[in-house]
């Protein structure tokens, strides 16, 4: 039985700018019922504004290093027992080669902050570029816009940077020398740049309610992002939060599918985490409206090294475990770029 408030709020925030009370309603279903109804609404609308199809991403870990001190993050520069390796150019290359020969058409680089220098960067993105047909997503954190603009120079195409929360006060909860606005501000460089830009958030983080929950997803609203990763907070022993719960599955597949109604058009992941829980729920979440799976191409001997919360899942994949993944989701692997499908992506202002 789905009640009529349920269905009242869900065609509401299909249809208009999404009402906080309506976000809250929806995200706090439990019944099995409601939630399989919210679930599969998310599918129809990934399927009508996505196509049935699951996006691939190659996920390369280039360093562990960070001088940030997120509070949720076992790479945060407090935490000296972590393991710190930067891999050299040629490693990122050869684990692209890796991907780009297995049909691959994105990689993601991603990394703790300052791994590395902004030139060498630069030159492993134009690199990439020059010997593989591919997209390059990177995700390295915060950074002054001129590094953002020599990093879209060398052929950057796209950039994830999770919100992590709009609320200001909760925000500098988690990033104790940090602020939400240079988030904002970052943000807004990487538009402005042309970047195919992404964002997303953790469900579960102590100190986040439903209702901050609901004010992230009217930001994402909002904002139109061509990317959403949204996955469960992980607690890292050694963190802050290391006696914290970590976030619940159900609330993180609610989160997903209520995203996917409000916004429509991202390529969401069914995230590393959520396939990271005391089992695999990357299903769940493709079965609650994500549509990239990102297998890892990280090499083996660093996988555990990148330890951002414990008992990471770095799954390879393999042709066949792709296809598998789709056909139980009843969707198609799609081994393309898989670009941005915002309908105004076309007329940002590209870079000189
Ligand atoms: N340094 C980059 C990449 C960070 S890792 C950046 O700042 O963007 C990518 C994402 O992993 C983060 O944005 C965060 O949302 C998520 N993450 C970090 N620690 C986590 C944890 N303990 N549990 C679950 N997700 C976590």
């Amino acid at each position: 039985m789905i009640r009529a408030s349920v269905r009242d709020a869900l065609s509401r925030i299909q249809s208009a700018f999404p009402r906080r009370e309506d976000l809250e309603t929806l995200l706090s279903l439990s019944d099995p019922d409601e939630t399989s109804y919210l679930h599969a609404k998310a599918c129809a609308v990934r399927n009508t504004y996505c196509q049935e199809r699951i996006a691939v991403r190659a996920l390369i870990e280039i360093s562990s290093v960070c001088k940030n001190s997120c509070n949720y993050c076992g790479l945060n520069r407090y935490n000296g027992e972590a393991s710190r390796y930067t891999m050299s150019n040629n490693e990122v290359l050869k684990s692209g080669k890796l991907a780009a020969s297995q049909g691959f058409m994105t990689v993601v680089l991603q990394s703790g902050e300052n791994g590395r220098t902004t030139e060498s960067i630069a030159q492993l993105i134009a690199q990439i570029k020059q010997e593989f047909p591919i997209a390059v997503s990177l995700s390295l954190g915060e950074h002054p816009y001129e590094d953002y603009l020599a990093w879209k120079r060398a052929g950057a195409d796209r950039y994830l940077l999770r919100i992590e929360s709009t609320d200001e006060d909760f925000y500098r909860s988690l990033h104790t020398d940090r602020s939400l606005s240079t988030r904002l501000e970052c943000l807004a460089h990487l538009r402005r740049l042309g970047y195919q830009a992404g964002s997303g958030i953790m469900v579960g983080v102590p100190g986040q309610s439903i209702s901050t929950i609901a004010r992230d997803i009217q930001f994402f609203s909002e904002n139109q992002f061509a990317m959403i990763g949204i996955g469960p907070f992980i607690p890292h022993p050694q963190t802050p939060l290391a006696k914290c719960p970590g976030g619940d599955p159900l609330l993180t597949l609610n989160t997903i599918a209520v995203t996917r109604i409000a916004t429509k058009y991202p390529w969401m992941p069914a995230t590393t985490a959520l396939g990271s829980l005391n089992r695999d729920y990357r299903m769940e979440g493709l079965m609650a409206g994500a549509n990239v799976i990102m297998p890892n191409f990280t090499p083996q001997r660093y996988k555990s090294q990148y330890a951002i919360y414990p008992n990471k899942q770095s799954r390879a994949e393999t042709p066949e475990s792709l296809e598998h993944l789709g056909k139980s989701a009843n969707l198609a692997i799609d081994y393309g770029r898989c670009d941005s499908l915002l309908p105004e992506w076309n007329t940002c202002t590209p870079i000189a």
